[in-house]
């Protein structure tokens, strides 16, 4: 059986506090889905030259945001580590040659963990991750993921965690309670329909091709895990949209499911 993969965005880190509806739209998919043996994330908090898998036994819950309340620099989340999937990681990345490294103190950041405790609140599946290459392009992320696949025959499930859109100095000036700008919902509804055709040319060159592009994402660190999740899920005509939560006016929550092999 393929596990499928996932896109998830995680948003702001006190996603783990006040889930909300994307907190339970997590938490259903994390009852739903098929028991994972592991799980490997990809998230946009950590990026590297060279791909790099961690193979901690423990990973730490990482912090790694400023300026939020004691109980969220106070959360845990003591899943084990894998240093076996690091080690299959590993192996698949070299068999389709790309290159790879193993990091033997890496935990996990927010991109990983704050899902995850929405997800599997017991922190009982093993979990390490992967990182990205923010200089590489989305074609190099969808090969990422294609080298991925065949995990997903060993029960890994792969989430790729960032976000639909992000653009946080828009962000932090956005009035609160107002609707989103039309140029933050022509990109998610673009993409979302790219997504839902399986248009994955389209998709790559979305910094030309999506209206406000480079708007939603100045920098594309947040969208280069949906890349590696196309790529490990192969033909995507099968997607889901499991989320379409907007919060703060314009950090849009999609999260999507991609079940074909
Ligand atoms: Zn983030």
């Amino acid at each position: 059986m393929m596990m499928p993969v996932l896109f998830v965005s995680h948003g702001a880190p006190t996603l783990a506090l006040e889930p909300g509806e994307t907190g339970a739209a997590l938490g259903k998919l994390g009852q739903q889905l098929p028991q994972p043996a592991a799980i490997l994330v990809v998230s946009a908090h950590w990026e590297t030259s060279v791909p790099t898998v961690s193979r901690v036994r423990q990973p730490e819950t990482i912090h790694d945001f400023r300026g939020f309340s004691d109980e969220l620099h106070k959360l845990q989340y003591p899943a084990p580590g894998t240093p076996e999937l690091a080690e299959s990681v590993v192996l698949a990345l070299q068999q389709a040659e790309i290159p790879v490294q193993a990091d033997d103190a890496r935990g996990l950041d927010h991109g990983a963990w704050v899902p995850l405790s929405l997800m599997y609140p017991q922190a009982d599946i093993p979990v390490t991750q992967l990182s990205l290459q923010p200089d590489r392009s989305p074609a190099w992320h969808v090969a990422l993921g294609h080298a991925l696949r065949p995990l997903r025959e060993m029960r890994v499930l792969i989430i790729g965690s960032g976000s639909i859109t992000h653009n946080l100095d828009a962000l932090r000036k956005h009035p609160q309670g107002e609707h989103a700008p039309a140029w933050v919902t022509e990109f998610c509804d673009w993409m979302a329909a790219k997504i839902a055709d399986g248009d994955e040319a389209s998709l790559q060159a979305y910094r030309q091709l999506a209206p406000h592009a480079v708007l939603n994402h100045p920098t594309d660190e947040h969208l280069l895990p949906l890349f590696v999740a196309l790529g490990a899920a192969g033909d995507i005509k099968q997607s889901q949209r499991l989320n379409s939560v907007m919060t703060y006016g314009m950090l849009a929550m999609d999260i999507w499911s991609f079940d074909a092999s």
